[in-house]
């Protein structure tokens, strides 16, 4: 294997993941699946603008609000945010 292949691997890898690799992709997907009446984080309801406006839309704006600023910790982020 070349130095190159295995630099050019490299740069690829790092791009995955990364935040912007990240967003790239999740647009994509997002862009080929319906958006989502129901944040999948908390179960609200997402107003049908915001689904017009967000393709692909799988969670409230609160939720999306708190995953963005905690992306790191997202899985505990969504956990600890209920609309109770
Ligand atoms: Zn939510």
């Amino acid at each position: 294997m070349s130095e190159d292949l295995n630099d050019e691997m490299a740069q690829v890898s790092t791009a995955i993941f990364t935040q912007r690799g990240i967003d790239a992709i999740r647009a994509k997907v997002h862009s080929l699946r319906p958006s989502k009446e129901i944040c999948e984080c908390c179960g609200a309801d997402i107003p049908a603008a915001r689904q017009l406006a967000v393709p692909g839309v799988e969670l409230c704006a609160a939720c999306q609000d708190v995953k963005e600023k905690q992306d790191v910790h997202r899985a505990a982020g969504c956990r600890g945010l209920h609309h109770v």
